[in-house]
């Protein structure tokens, strides 16, 4: 199948440039691998999208995000791409069984949380360390719980602990969270949560599941769950030897979301970016498409009438 847009990522990125490609009147085809919402839809409220002054839980915003974009029709692909030949005229992306072409890509594929990198975080995965508060919360009811970072994403996880949890530790290697202050306000007003400051996790100790964490302090917290929210790494495994990265691995765009490569353009989390939230994702999403609308019209169009 060809396609005038080949979308990678069903987040708040991808689902809003489908709603601008296909409303440019492109067809559209949006790869994703899991399910549509991206990381957002792990966020348990949102409060600074604007026009939801009451809070939304990212779940809910994305369904929104998700109905709207179907809307207008576009083709969502349940496949994992393999890879994808940039060169090719018109650019190939295959999948596992199929092959696709398209005259531009929108690569939106987000990014996942980054790991601690400590001794028993991967053996102990799954059993007690956990990456996402709202997928995993619940697990831990009325049990004592660690968050580890000082970002946005900390600072909401504990304050979604709390409401199941007996007790959330904080834990930052630095005395001072820089999360929003309004965020930072409510953690530190609230009395169930626990800052432990200037310490880094050495060690998640267990034998089947989570025991405690050990601080590179000397101290041991027992608890039973470690929720690591230490930052993102951007999913560029796709893009990696071909296109122009920042030193974080995030794809280098212009102001039109334009990669190094003509006709590709990336767009929310994945790229050099100095605001990674659901709004600036959504509005790189529209740039990306009105951009790739432009790039085909001029491009490709043009190629064909000649
Ligand atoms: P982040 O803002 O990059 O914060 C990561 C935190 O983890 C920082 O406090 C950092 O410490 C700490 N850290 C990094 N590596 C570490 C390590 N190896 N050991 C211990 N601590 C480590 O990441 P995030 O909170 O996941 O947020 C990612 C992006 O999404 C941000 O742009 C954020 O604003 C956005 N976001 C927004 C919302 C919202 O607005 N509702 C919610 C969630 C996320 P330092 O402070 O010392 O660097």
């Amino acid at each position: 199948m060809h396609y005038q847009v080949a979308i990678i990522g069903a987040g708040a990125a991808g689902l809003s440039a489908s709603i601008y490609a296909r409303r440019a009147g492109l067809s559209v085809a949006i790869f994703e691998k899991i399910m549509p919402g991206g990381q957002a839809a792990t966020t348990p409220d949102i409060d600074n999208y604007i026009g939801f002054p009451d809070e939304i839980s990212g779940m809910e915003l994305m369904e929104r995000f998700y109905n709207h974009a179907m809307k207008f029709e576009p083709e969502l692909i349940y496949e994992e791409i393999c890879s994808i030949d940039f060169d090719a005229v018109p650019k190939k992306i295959c999948t596992d069984n199929k092959e696709y072409t398209a005259d531009s890509i929108i690569i939106a594929s987000g990014a996942t949380p980054r790991e601690l990198g400590v001794e028993g975080e991967r053996r102990l995965r799954g059993r007690g360390v956990s990456y996402c508060a709202t997928c995993d919360g619940m697990f831990f009811k009325g049990k004592n719980v660690a968050v580890i970072g000082g970002g946005n994403t900390a600072a909401e996880d504990a304050l979604y602990l709390v409401n199941l949890c007996e007790k959330v530790y904080i834990v930052h290697r630095r005395d001072e969270l820089r999360a929003d202050k309004s965020l930072v306000a409510r953690v530190l007003d609230c009395v169930k949560i626990q800052p432990v400051w200037n310490a880094k996790v050495s060690e998640i100790v267990g034998q089947d599941s989570v025991e405690g964490i050990v601080l590179d302090t000397g101290e041991k917290l027992d608890v039973s769950g470690v929720f690591v929210a230490v930052g993102v790494t951007p999913s560029n495994c796709l893009v990696r030897n071909v296109l122009e990265l920042d030193g974080g691995g995030f794809i280098i765009t212009d102001e039109k979301m334009q990669t190094s490569v003509p006709g590709v353009f990336a767009c929310g989390d994945v790229r050099n970016t100095p605001l990674r939230q659901v709004i600036t994702a959504a509005s790189d999403g529209a740039v990306a498409a009105s951009a790739a609308s432009e790039y085909v019209r001029d491009n490709v169009e043009k190629q064909v009438s000649e």
